[in-house]
C-alpha cells in the first residue's frame, strides 16, 4: 500500500482538507508555495500512464475539487497551478496519482 493510500485510510496523519467516497485532499508536508494541497483518488492508480477512459470521471472530479479548494483558499483571482507529475523526469515520488494545487505566490514558467 502506498503512503497516500495510508493517508486516505487515516493510518498516517495528514492535514486533510477534504474527503469523500472517492477523493481525499491534504496539505503537502513539504509545501512549495504558501498553499500546496495534494488531491488523490482513493482508487489505487500508480500514475497518469495507468489512467483509462473508465477513470475519466474520477480524474475530472479531482480537477473540479481543485477548483473548489482554490476558491476556499482565496486564490481563484490571484491564480494557481495544477500539476500531475508522471515518472522520474517529472519527479514523481509517490506511485499513486495525485494532483498538486499550488498557489499564494507567483509561479515561474517554465517549471524547473
Ligand atoms: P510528487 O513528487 O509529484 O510525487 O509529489 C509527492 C508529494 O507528496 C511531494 O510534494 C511531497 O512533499 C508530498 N508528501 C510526501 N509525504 C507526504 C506526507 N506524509 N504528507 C503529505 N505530503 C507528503
Amino acid at each position: 500500500m502506498t503512503l497516500f493510500e495510508k493517508i486516505a485510510n487515516h493510518e498516517i496523519p495528514a492535514k486533510i482538507v477534504h474527503e469523500d467516497d472517492e477523493l481525499v485532499a491534504f496539505h503537502d508536508i513539504n509545501p512549495q508555495a504558501p498553499y500546496h494541497i495534494i488531491i488523490i483518488p482513493r482508487k489505487a492508480i500508480s500514475s497518469i500512464n495507468d489512467v483509462t477512459l473508465s477513470d475519466a470521471t474520477l480524474v475530472g472530479k479531482m480537477v473540479v475539487l481543485a477548483g473548489v479548494l482554490a476558491k476556499k483558499l482565496g486564490v481563484e483571482e490571484s491564480g494557481y497551478r495544477l500539476v500531475f507529475n508522471c515518472g522520474s523526469d517529472a519527479g514523481q515520488s509517490v506511485d499513486h496519482i495525485h494532483l498538486h494545487l499550488l498557489g499564494g505566490r507567483g509561479l515561474g514558467w517554465p517549471p524547473g
